[in-house]
């Protein structure tokens, strides 16, 4: 139930309690009717609509984002997301891209931007490579120091394109489903995603090979993609890029992503590693090899398969029980 939320209600005279609705309203703009979708505060008591603090401003912004969002304009969101993911402040980014100095400024004061200036934006933020022929076409406005800061961003960006398409994005879901998440982490469940998919599905969800490294299996290319961030939670300005992009996993793809992410998920590294560690595939990858000693053996795609697939006939990993009872069961194997 929602929380209970009193006010003064003008009809009553006197402080009631109140709800939140939405409530669609169609509002012409340049001779266009578009409908938009606002929250009212309704009075419990005698069924009127109350005023309350706050809530215009909220269907401001709203209507706002749905305007844009209808005409495919680009939003105040994503061009704060542009700045931060090019370290470039309002001014400068306005330059680097070719506008006029206070373009962006105004735009971030709520200006909603013309059709072609929001397309540059979009495709800037969309293509590194265009953000760089635009950087070098408007050198010569930038101080060196903004130059080269925002064009080593656009060559941080285009290295997010070594790994596969697929992979990408089902690090953008992992990322929009998941608070917080470690590079030790995030690579475990890339891992648990690879083996209940090809159990369920009889084939691997991304190409790329993980190896038995000293922490359990790793994706090599996901490795240097977040190497900077160490132990730490990732916070990766890049994956704004991304947003939006979940379209384009398959039904399937995403209720395996959430299947992991709802259960192995619930788990920090160190305990992921642990299960990881006492399963067959990766300990005939490390046959030969000492705890602590570093090797760069493939954990097969095939084997994970089948290993998943034999677990999936023993547990029923199409269901989150059935996950969790794998997990439990590997959990006091490995205690
Ligand atoms: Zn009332």
């Amino acid at each position: 139930m929602a929380e209970r939320r009193r006010d003064f209600c003008i009809e009553c005279r006197k402080e009631t309690e109140y709800i939140l609705q939405k409530k669609d309203i169609v509002k012409k703009i340049k001779d266009k009717n578009y409908t938009f979708t606002i929250t009212i505060a309704v009075c419990m008591e005698c069924g009127e609509e109350m005023s309350i603090p706050g809530l215009i401003d909220k269907n401001i912004r709203e209507i706002d984002e749905q305007y844009r969002a209808a005409e495919g304009l680009v939003s105040i969101d994503d061009i704060e997301k542009f700045m931060k993911i090019y370290k470039l402040g309002k001014a400068p980014l306005s330059l680097a891209i070719g506008f006029g100095e206070i373009t962006i400024p105004r735009y971030l004061e709520g200006q909603v931007p013309s059709k072609e200036y929001s397309d540059i934006i979009k495709t800037a933020l969309s293509s590194p490579k265009y953000m760089k022929k635009k950087l070098v076409e408007n050198r010569e406005k930038l101080t060196d120091a903004a130059y080269r800061k925002a064009f080593a961003a656009a060559e941080s960006i285009e290295r997010l394109f070594s790994v596969s398409d697929k992979m990408l994005r089902v690090i953008a879901y992992i990322f929009e489903k998941l608070e917080e998440i470690t590079p030790l982490m995030l690579q475990k469940l890339l891992y648990f995603i690879q083996g209940v998919y090809s159990a369920l599905y009889g084939r691997p969800i991304f190409e790329e090979d993980c190896r038995a490294w000293v922490h359990g299996p790793v994706y090599p290319e996901v490795y240097e993609l977040f190497r900077d961030f160490k132990y730490n939670p990732i916070e990766d300005a890049r994956f704004a890029l991304l947003n939006g992009t979940k379209d384009a996993l398959t039904d399937n793809e995403k209720r395996v992503i959430e299947l992991v992410v709802n259960t192995f998920g619930m788990y920090g590294g160190k305990v992921l590693e642990k299960i990881t560690h006492n399963e067959e595939p990766w300990i005939e990858a490390r046959k030969g090899y000492g705890d602590s000693i570093p090797s760069n053996e493939i954990l097969s795609k095939e084997r994970i398969m089948q290993y998943y697939t034999i677990t999936n006939q023993k547990y029923g990993i199409g269901t989150e029980q059935g996950l969790q009872r794998y997990i439990h069961d590997m959990l006091d194997k490995a205690a």
